[in-house]
């Protein structure tokens, strides 16, 4: 039975992405509207509904997500990049298959709105 999880079926290859990186445990993609010259996401395989889903058990897998992230950026000319993890609807999740945004290639400012 196919996942209704928009991120569980581009991982499965059941919806169509523009694919950066994949191992066993991480999948990376070009985000479809991208809000910089650079902007894919990582996550995790395993799914989780968003940051506050993480167990202990997962620290190492986020973690992987993270760096992973930050290596992709480097090798696409944005060592310098916001990486940000949305937390829940107001926080402006709307797929709740946790995933690290990575931007980069202008400048940034903050406070985000
Ligand atoms: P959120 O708002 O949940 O933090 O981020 C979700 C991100 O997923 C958005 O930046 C949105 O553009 C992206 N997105 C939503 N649907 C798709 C899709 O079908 N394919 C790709 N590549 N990105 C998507
Ligand atoms: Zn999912």
């Amino acid at each position: 039975m196919s996942s209704p999880c928009l991120f569980c079926k581009i991982i499965a290859g059941e919806i169509p992405a523009k694919k950066l990186f994949e191992d066993e445990d991480v999948f990376a993609f070009w985000d479809i509207s991208p809000q910089a010259p650079t902007h894919f996401l990582v996550i995790p395989k395993k799914h989780l509904s968003g940051p506050g889903a993480i167990l202990n058990e997962d620290e190492a897998l986020i973690g992987k997500v993270v760096r992973i992230g930050a290596q992709l950026a480097r090798e696409n000319g944005a060592e310098q990049c916001r990486l940000v993890m949305n937390n829940g609807a107001e926080a402006g999740q709307t797929v709740f298959h946790l995933h690290l945004h990575v931007l980069g290639g202008r400048p940034m400012s903050w406070p985000p709105g």
